[in-house]
C-alpha cells in the first residue's frame, strides 16, 4: 500500500478530552475517529489492527472446537424479562419499540438469545457439549462514555457459550477456554493477569477475569507479581500464597470467564434428555474477551514518547518503506523494487509522500510498525540501506541487494 493511497491523517496533538494514552495515541495515530461521545469509526489503520486481533481470537477458538455463529444484535426485550435480567440492565441497555410495536433492544451481550437458540436445536445428551461463539458489536448506554475504546457504548467482542450435561464436563470446557485465553493474549503482545488464583475461593459457580495493568484501568486489584496472585481489592495485606507484601494497582479488564451453571438454562427452560431418560437443564458457561478494548490495552503496554510499538502479529503493517526523498531518481527506484518484493510476502507500506524526511520519521513512530527500511541518497551512494527496528531504533545497515534477506529474517 502506498501511503499517499491509505486514508492516513496524523495529528501533532490530541484532542483535550482525549485522557489515557491510548486514547491519545489512538487519535493521533489516525487509528479512530469519535463520531459522537462514546461512539467511534475505525479508519483503515484501527481496522487492520482490529482485524488482526479478530484473526487471533478466532484462530484460538477454532482450535478449542468451538463453532462460530453470529447472533441478532437486535433481540426481544421479552427474552430479558423471562431472564430475569430485564431489571438489572435498566438504563444501560439500549431500548426502543419499532413501528410494529415491537419491543426491542440492542444487545448489550448474548447468554438470553443463545439460550434460547440452544434449547430449540438440542434436545438430547448425545449432541451436547456444544461451544458456540461470536465476534459481534455490543450496545451499553454507558452514562459516562471514558477512554475512547476503553468504555464505549458501541463495542467489539468475543463472546463464547457452551453447553454441557454435567458440572465436570463443564469444568473441561473451561479449562480448555483459560488455555486459549492466555494463548490469545500472548499472541497479542500483552503482559496479563489473571484472578486464577483466587477463582477457588469465590465458592459457587466459578468465574475467573483477565487484566492488563495500566494506569488508565479503571479496576483496582491487589497483585503479587513472585506468584500472579491477584484479587479484586483495595485493601493491601500479604499474599496468601507466598506471604509476600501485596501491590495494589490498577488494571484494564480484557477478558473474563464464567461458570454460569443452570441460571440461564433455567429461567429460559433449555433442557435435554440424558441417558437415563431425565429431562435436565442444561450446564452453561461464558467467556468474553472485549476485541476493541483489546486495542487499546495493547498501547497502553507498547508505546514511548513518540508513538504506538505495534506486537509483530497485531501490527497493521509488517514493514514500512522510509524514502527520503521521492525525486531522487535511484531513492525512487530501489524502494519502488523492494516494495515490490516484499509485498509478495509480507504487508509492506510505502511513505511515497513528498514530504520532509523529519515528518516522514515522525508519522512512522507515531503509527508505531515495527519495521522501518529508510532509503536515502547518501546510503545508496554507499549501497547501502537502513533496518531500523521500532521497539529499540536499533539500525542494521545491509547492501540492497541483501535487503530483503534481512527483512525476512529479522520478521521470522
Ligand atoms: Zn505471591
Amino acid at each position: 500500500m502506498f501511503w499517499s493511497e491509505s486514508f492516513i491523517y496524523t495529528l501533532k496533538e490530541a484532542p483535550e478530552a482525549a485522557e489515557s494514552v491510548s486514547h491519545k495515541l489512538m487519535l493521533r495515530a489516525g487509528l479512530i475517529r469519535m463520531l459522537v461521545a462514546g461512539v467511534y469509526s475505525y479508519l483503515p489503520l484501527g481496522f487492520k489492527v482490529l482485524k488482526n486481533i479478530e484473526n487471533i481470537v478466532r484462530e484460538e477458538m477454532d482450535k478449542t472446537g468451538a463453532c462460530e455463529i453470529l447472533l441478532a444484535a437486535l433481540q426481544p426485550e421479552e427474552l430479558w424479562i423471562k431472564s430475569g435480567r430485564d431489571e438489572q440492565m435498566g438504563e444501560t441497555m439500549i431500548r426502543f419499540t419499532d413501528r410494529k410495536g415491537r419491543k426491542l433492544c440492542l444487545g448489550p451481550t448474548h447468554e438470553e438469545v443463545i439460550t434460547e437458540l440452544v434449547k430449540n436445536q438440542v434436545r438430547s445428551y448425545r449432541e451436547l457439549p456444544v461451544i458456540l461463539y461470536q465476534i459481534q458489536t455490543k450496545y451499553r448506554d454507558e452514562l459516562r462514555p471514558r477512554f475512547g475504546l476503553m468504555r464505549a457504548c458501541e463495542f467489539i467482542m468475543k463472546d463464547a457459550y457452551s453447553f454441557d450435561i454435567d458440572e465436570a464436563s463443564l469444568d473441561k470446557n473451561y479449562k480448555k477456554m483459560f488455555i486459549a485465553y492466555e494463548k490469545i493474549f500472548k499472541r497479542c503482545g500483552l503482559s496479563f493477569i489473571s484472578t486464577k488464583a483466587d477463582c477457588g475461593v469465590m465458592g459457587g459457580d466459578e468465574s475467573c477475569e483477565f487484566m492488563v495493568e495500566a494506569l488508565s484501568g479503571e479496576d483496582k486489584v491487589i497483585y503479587c507479581s513472585d506468584c500472579n496472585f491477584a484479587q479484586a481489592s483495595t485493601e493491601t495485606k500479604k499474599c496468601p500464597n507466598c506471604k509476600k507484601d501485596l501491590k495494589g494497582i490498577t488494571v484494564i479488564e480484557i477478558g473474563h470467564i464464567f461458570k454460569l451453571g443452570t441460571k440461564y438454562s433455567k429461567s429460559l427452560e433449555a433442557n435435554f434428555t440424558d441417558a437415563d431418560g431425565t429431562i435436565k437443564p442444561m450446564i452453561m458457561g461464558c467467556y468474553g474477551i472485549g476485541v476493541s478494548r483489546l486495542i487499546a490495552a495493547i498501547i497502553e503496554q507498547n508505546y514511548d514518547k513518540d508513538g504506538i510499538i505495534w506486537p509483530r502479529e497485531i501490527s497493521p503493517y509488517d514493514v514500512l518503506i522510509i524514502p527520503l526523498n521521492m525525486a531522487h531518481r535511484q531513492t525512487k527506484e530501489v524502494s519502488g523494487e523492494l516494495y515490490k518484493n516484499l509485498s509478495a510476502k509480507f504487508n509492506v507500506l510505502l511513505d511515497d509522500r513528498d514530504e520532509r524526511a523529519g515528518i516522514k520519521f515522525k508519522d512512522a513512530d507515531l503509527i508505531g510498525v515495527p519495521l522501518k527500511v529508510v532509503i536515502g541518497e547518501k546510503g545508496l551512494e554507499n549501497g547501502k540501506i537502513e533496518i531500523v527496528k521500532r521497539r529499540d531504533n536499533s539500525v542494521l545497515l545491509v547492501d540492497v541487494d541483501k535487503a530483503m534477506a534481512a527483512i525476512k529474517d529479522i520478521i521470522k
